[in-house]
């Protein structure tokens, strides 16, 4: 028979968490009445998490496991999940609870009705600090105004996905995989409802700011050409401010005669060029280093074993 709902799980040292996890995930699909799968990717855990999936594994054949060969990072084991996934809707969740899986229900009501797409919306952001809730919002505004596609906001991974989404999603090839932005990329009819983000139930978020900023930068560089083309207005406008301040001068020069001072000018010019300058190319090597990752053409990911799950390519 074949299956209608996959439920994807990324795990980085998850045990504390996976009992509680299988519990309410299984509690919410039992109640669908529909078939389900649920791909477990390990992603190079160092605790416990694979022995406990695949003690799992083997005593429930809907619970299938990929174990990655190390860690490659959230968005990766999501692609690797995605992957491998075979129902005709895709639903991705976080295996820290965060993401009730008591929602799953509503999704696939809207799913029956005929949505491609639908997202879980946090209501609040009420559980983070208000640094992580402002900086969040900033980059959200930003990336809203430069990116000609419209990214949800407040929204993580844990969406549906129809498997006509899933489809199209697998052929976006990049290494890059700013999740959020790809899943706005595909379109398709989408719709969302709201819930309220849970606090980790345990262990720690693998984020922190440093990170954050780098994604942050994945999503800018993914989706806008923007940084890379400023720079020649930029560049335009200071030669034509320096144009007239250069005509300025000489007719200064010409009427008055040679005006030795102006130390403090030409420091302030030349240090605010170098500073642009620097700028400019390091925003240049963003995306230079991101091409190069692309252009080596390394698969995403590297899969070691396969539990309930057939090779794929
Ligand atoms: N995760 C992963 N690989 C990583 C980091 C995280 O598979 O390198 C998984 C993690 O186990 C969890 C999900 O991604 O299921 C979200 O991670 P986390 O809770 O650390 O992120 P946050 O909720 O803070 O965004
Ligand atoms: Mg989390």
């Amino acid at each position: 028979m074949s299956i209608q709902i996959s439920v994807v799980i990324p795990l980085y040292n998850e045990e504390e968490n996976i009992d509680i996890l299988f519990k309410r995930v299984i509690g919410a699909l039992e109640s669908l009445k529909l078939t389900y799968e649920i791909i477990c990717i390990n992603d190079g855990s160092k605790d416990k998490t694979l022995d406990i999936l695949i003690d799992y594994y083997l005593n429930n054949s809907d619970i299938k496991v990929i174990n990655l060969s190390r860690n490659f990072g959230k968005d990766i084991a999501l692609t690797a999940g995605i992957d491998y996934a075979s129902g005709n809707a895709v639903i991705p969740i976080d295996a820290d609870l965060q993401d009730p899986p008591e929602l799953i229900g509503e999704m696939v009501l809207k799913w029956q009705e005929g949505y491609d797409i639908v997202y879980a919306t946090r209501k609040t952001r009420q559980s983070e600090t208000w640094f992580k809730r402002s900086t969040a919002n900033a980059f959200y505004v930003l990336l809203g105004k430069i990116t000609k596609i419209s990214i949800p906001r407040n929204t993580g991974d844990f969406r549906l996905l129809d498997r006509k989404a899933v489809e199209a999603l697998k052929r976006l090839p990049e290494r890059t995989r700013f999740m959020k932005g790809l899943f706005a990329w595909v379109g398709f009819k989408s719709t969302y409802i709201l819930f309220e983000r849970q606090p980790r139930y345990q262990g720690n978020t693998k984020w922190n700011y440093w990170k954050l900023w780098n994604f942050a930068l994945d999503g800018i560089t993914s989706f806008s050409l923007l940084p890379l083309k400023i720079w020649t207005y930029v560049g335009l406008i200071i030669s034509l401010l320096s144009l007239f301040y250069a005509s300025f001068l000489v007719i200064r020069t010409i009427f008055l005669g040679i005006d030795v001072p102006g130390y403090a000018s030409l420091m302030v010019t030349i240090l605010f060029l170098g500073g642009i300058q620097l700028i400019t190319l390091g925003i240049i090597g963003e995306y230079l280093g991101r091409v190069y990752e692309e252009i080596k053409g390394r698969p995403l990911y590297i899969v070691r074993d396969l539990y309930g799950l057939d090779k794929q390519n």
